[in-house]
């Protein structure tokens, strides 16, 4: 579904990604994991047309999106959960739900509020609650609801256990592998590499602006260069 190829971002001087290859197949869990500052988020953005690709190719669905703005890449089904999340604060939770349809023209939107409520079932008893005052994991369950409102081909979260209670943490990762069971290919970036290699189809690992290693999650979970340098080990 999504082929990145020799993708080079930078801000200014700053080569923020050096020439990232990887591609996220249709179903597939794929895991992004790396240290702070590897460029994982960078690469979000400029797949999502958030920032700009200095060189390189990014394919969806079989074409080249390279340029295209973030607007237009929602509307064709890559839609990303930034970090911080980004909620409406003085909206209610199903109105930021509905902000999250904004860009379809059906009738089941009612029935997919129903559908994220039954993944997040703290939504829908806070349903009428301003999203700015529910916690940063609420918040979290909020971004991530909001995003499958817009029906999405694939489902890039970025680092969404950040700042996060244990608790909630636990929560999250349970969420995540519910949405991808439900059918939904998901590109998850995370610094908790443990949890989010054991989700995985597959995985990469990203150090400063390169991918260095590939494979199924499991095989990189029990790497010993992927348990010495990302599980502390
Ligand atoms: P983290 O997990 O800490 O978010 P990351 O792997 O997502 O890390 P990026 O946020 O993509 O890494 O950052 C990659 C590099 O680009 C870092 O050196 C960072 O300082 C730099 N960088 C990121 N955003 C900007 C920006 N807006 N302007 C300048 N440099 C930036």
């Amino acid at each position: 579904m999504l082929k990145v190829t020799g993708l080079k971002v930078a801000y200014g001087g700053i080569q923020a990604v050096k020439g990232a290859s990887f591609e996220v197949h249709e179903g597939e869990l794929v895991s992004l994991i790396g240290a702070n500052g590897a460029g994982k988020s960078t690469t979000l953005k400029a797949v999502t047309g958030l920032q700009p690709v200095a060189a390189g190719d990014i394919e969806f669905l079989g074409k080249s999106i390279k340029g295209q703005g973030a607007w237009d890449l929602v509307k064709q089904g890559l839609v990303m959960v930034p970090e911080g999340r980004g909620t409406f604060t003085r909206m209610t939770i199903t109105e930021n739900l509905q902000m999250g349809a904004f860009i379809r023209n059906d009738k089941e939107i009612d029935d997919d509020i129903e559908k994220v409520f039954a993944i997040f079932p703290r939504l829908k008893e806070r349903r009428n609650q301003l999203a700015g005052t529910m916690s940063g994991g609420e918040q979290q369950m909020l971004a991530m609801g909001r995003a499958l409102m817009t029906r999405p081909k694939v489902l890039l979260l970025d680092e969404p256990s950040m700042g996060l209670s244990p608790i909630m943490v636990d929560k999250i990762f349970e969420v995540v592998n519910d949405i991808h069971g439900r059918g939904v290919t998901v590109m998850l970036v995370e610094q908790n590499a443990s949890r989010a290699l054991q989700l995985a189809t597959r995985g990469y690992v990203m150090d400063s602006g390169e991918i260095t290693m590939t494979g199924d999650g499991k095989t990189l979970l029990n790497d010993p260069k992927v348990r010495a340098a990302y599980l502390g080990e």
